[in-house]
């Protein structure tokens, strides 16, 4: 079986590291990389020792499994051979008609965004290992771009205060952001929909911000659930009494296949210190924040605005070797005897295999 490995097209990560190129090497698969698919990451062609290293179009043409982090441009997808099995991250739930299109092609799927959130898939889950490299990369873009600084300070020269910290969303990104932020001596409150969340936030040391009567459902998989407009509202003007006070604010809240519910609205940045900073790590479903931009950065009366959702982007090494890990352990799933061998009875792969 010919495993193929692109090189993605507008990020720095590759799917498969040296290291797990070996490992799925011993589980039989023959191993096809495109030429310069790591060198962003920092791996170059030479570090994949006994790969194949070939040009994009004999990797398209010549692959069994075809991978890579984000799905390959549509026109690119008449090259391939039929009945090809593409890993990537499709997200059906905002590309609804993904599935219906591979299938017209002949192609079979895996979308890594589908892997269920549950105890047995948890080294699979890609989602939370890059969540939690943006919530740690989004303190340290907010503590860069803040003028001033994190932990308290006792100088000759006086003493400063330490920076006040607001998260919202206390997930896997949020929580991380808020242990990154407790290790810089930042003082940290966050909010989640979520009770469980409670207990988690209070265990790293920052202050959970009560809200009463939020929507919750056991039947979502652990997700949170979209909340009716009076429980926004009043969750927008205890934000407001904080964001006041605050010199950062980080924001994660989501609700799965639904555009992002705006917590932080112009009214609330307007009341902001200047030099304060948000990053909105929501910004590629819509933000958290009303001003948010989209991979962009700006300035709303003197308060930065970052609008990231692809920070694990910026720390490519690491990001890779974790997503290549999880890649690692689902397809050690799917791989028997050096052939593909994909169980539907098993409740990951049903998941995960979007072209039934
Ligand atoms: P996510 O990225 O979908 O959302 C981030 C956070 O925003 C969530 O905690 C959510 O509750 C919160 N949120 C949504 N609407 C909000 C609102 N209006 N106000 C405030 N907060 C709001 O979440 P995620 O980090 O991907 O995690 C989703 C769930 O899956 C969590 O319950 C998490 O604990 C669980 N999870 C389980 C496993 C596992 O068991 N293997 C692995 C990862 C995540």
């Amino acid at each position: 079986m010919r495993i193929g490995v692109l090189k993605e097209q507008s990020d720095k990560r590759v799917a498969i590291v040296p290291a797990v190129a070996k490992k799925l090497a011993d589980l039989g698969a023959t191993l096809q990389i495109e030429s310069g698919a790591g060198a962003n990451a920092g791996y170059d062609n030479n570090a994949y020792d006994g790969a194949n290293i070939i040009d994009r179009a004999a990797v398209l043409q010549r692959s069994d499994v075809l991978i890579s982090i984000n799905p390959l441009p549509e026109d690119e997808l008449k090259s391939l051979q039929k009945n090809t099995l593409l890993i990537s991250e499709f997200k059906p739930f905002f590309d609804k008609d993904v599935s219906e299109r591979l299938k017209t092609q002949g192609l079979r799927a895996i979308s890594m965004d589908m892997i269920p959130r549950t105890t047995l898939a948890q080294s699979m889950d890609v989602l939370s290992s890059m969540a939690s490299i943006a919530g740690y990369k989004a303190v340290l873009t907010a503590a860069n771009i803040l003028p001033r600084y994190f932990p308290m300070m006792i100088t000759a020269a006086g003493s400063i205060k330490p920076s006040k910290v607001l998260i919202l969303g206390a997930g896997v990104a949020g929580l991380q952001a808020i242990a990154t932020a407790k290790r810089l001596g930042a003082q940290v409150e966050a909010f989640d929909t979520r009770t469980a969340a409670k207990q988690e936030v209070e265990s790293l040391g920052a202050r959970f911000v009560e809200v009463a009567g939020a929507k919750e459902d056991t039947g979502a998989g652990g997700y949170a659930v979209e909340q009716d407009e009076d429980f926004i509202k009043r969750q927008r003007e205890e934000v407001q009494k904080r964001a006041m006070n605050a010199d950062v604010i980080i924001t994660t809240a989501q609700v799965r296949g639904r555009k992002a519910p705006i917590l932080v609205p112009s009214s609330t940045v307007e009341k902001m210190k200047p030099g304060s900073v948000i990053v909105d790590l929501a910004a590629s479903t819509g933000g958290n924040c009303e001003l948010t931009q989209d991979r962009q950065t700006i300035q709303h009366k003197g308060v930065f605005i970052v609008g990231n959702s692809a920070l694990a982007d910026e720390m490519p090494e690491d990001a890779s070797t974790l997503y290549a890990n999880n890649l690692l352990n689902f397809l050690k799933l799917i791989i028997k005897e050096g052939e593909l061998n994909l169980d539907f009875e098993n409740e990951i792969v049903q998941s995960a295999f979007i072209t039934h």
